[in-house]
């Protein structure tokens, strides 16, 4: 009888044991897991599409001399120091550059370390050629909105053609690149445009309207209560009343712990693989 007692003592201190060896084991783990899947969302990532970059040194192939090209495939993969496990929201800037505008956005952006993506005409280009070389070298991200702004969709094949050609002579003339990514005027889509314009097709998800309100206010509201992370924001550095509105939210958006982005950034930092065609409106609304 008190053998038996005592093996059941003995038994229960065991179990008992056990049981802590495995709440450590687990606890142990559990350690484990946490701190790799912080180690991972803090990682930090090359800043350009790699997709779009790779597309940028071939588009820019034909007009690269040898070393330009491999000063270009080394520009397109600068990393920029980008926490991932913070909310990323891409600002997009159409119709300029407007020299006395925009590099107050460019300003702007540098002070708080965010970087943005513009859209931007030919014939602005050509007018403000020093502003788009600017914005390249600031590691802004050069993008297309044709020369003139024409509604693409009632062009022909080869106006179309035309208005890119264009536009990215202008563009190479002022900073050495072409377009790396392409938004139509109006966000106006047909085959005809998504055949013949090279790259993604990149639309928006949060209109600010502020061609219309040309209210720095309102503007700032849409962006504070609709943008969240993953979005595109469609503005335009041509309006004195956006540039202040950029001027003003950005150091909000930053206390907010957001990070203001390029296209690209915000496709890369998602995971998001974009190729000629495709029609971006937000990193997760992809036609
Ligand atoms: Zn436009």
């Amino acid at each position: 009888m008190r053998r038996t007692i005592r093996t059941r003592r003995r038994r229960r201190r065991w179990r008992k044991r056990r049981a802590a060896v495995l709440l450590v084991i687990m606890a142990l783990m559990l350690t484990g897991i946490v701190t790799f899947i912080r180690a991972r969302s803090t990682q930090e990532y090359r800043s350009v599409n790699k997709s779009i970059g790779e597309y940028v040194v071939q588009a820019n192939d034909g007009i690269l001399a040898a070393d330009t090209r491999e000063k270009m495939e080394k520009s397109l993969y600068v990393p920029r120091k980008i926490d991932k496990s913070k909310k990323l929201i891409a600002f997009t800037f159409d119709d300029g550059p407007m020299q006395g505008k925009t590099e107050r956005v460019l300003k702007a952006l540098e002070k708080e370390n965010f970087r943005a993506t513009f859209f931007m005409l030919g014939e602005n280009v050509k007018q403000y050629p020093q502003v788009a070389e600017q914005i390249y070298k600031s590691g802004n991200e050069v993008a297309g909105h044709s020369w003139d702004h024409p509604l693409l969709t009632k062009l022909s094949e080869s106006q179309i053609k035309s208005q890119q050609d264009r536009m990215n002579q202008a563009l190479y003339e002022a900073c050495g690149s072409k377009a790396v990514s392409f938004r139509p005027p109006y966000g106006g889509l047909n085959d005809s445009v998504k055949k013949i314009i090279d790259g993604p097709l990149i639309l928006w998800n949060i209109d600010t309207l502020d061609w219309k309100t040309k209210s720095a206010k309102a503007t700032e509201k849409i962006i504070l209560e609709k943008a969240k992370d993953g979005d595109i924001v469609l503005m335009h550095d041509i309006h004195e009343s956006t540039v202040q509105a950029v001027e003003h939210v950005l150091p909000i958006l930053k206390q907010r712990g957001y990070e203001v982005c390029t296209v690209s950034e915000l496709l890369e930092a998602k995971g998001v693989q974009v190729k000629k065609g495709d029609v971006v409106l937000s990193a997760h609304q992809i036609r």
